[in-house]
């Protein structure tokens, strides 16, 4: 068991709102070490691994599991904090550029 910071992620454009097909795990923000679909962070959750996200100020949240619209997984943070640490606020992970 293990807490895993998220600092980008991969989205697809369904329905209204595109949702999270996979994020970049890593301490640096800027530059993610590894990359984990949705269905690997599912099963990373189920054997007790947390995943949270972070802002320049340090405020973390958790991030949970979400089904999507489309009926495909997805993740989504803890709404009770603040926007600044919001999955939908991190950036989209460039894979070919780091
Ligand atoms: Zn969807």
């Amino acid at each position: 068991m293990s807490d895993h910071r998220i600092v980008c992620c991969e989205q697809t454009g369904c329905s209204t709102s595109g949702h999270i097909v996979a994020v970049g795990i890593g301490s640096d923000p800027k530059k993610a070490k590894k990359r984990m679909t949705v269905r690997e962070v599912w099963t990373a959750m189920d054997d007790g691994d947390r995943f949270y996200t972070a802002d320049a100020d340090g405020n973390t949240a958790w991030v949970k599991k979400l089904w999507c619209g489309c009926g495909k997984g997805s993740l989504k943070s803890e709404p009770d904090r603040t926007t600044a640490n919001n999955l939908d606020n991190l950036r989209l992970c460039s894979w070919s550029a780091s």
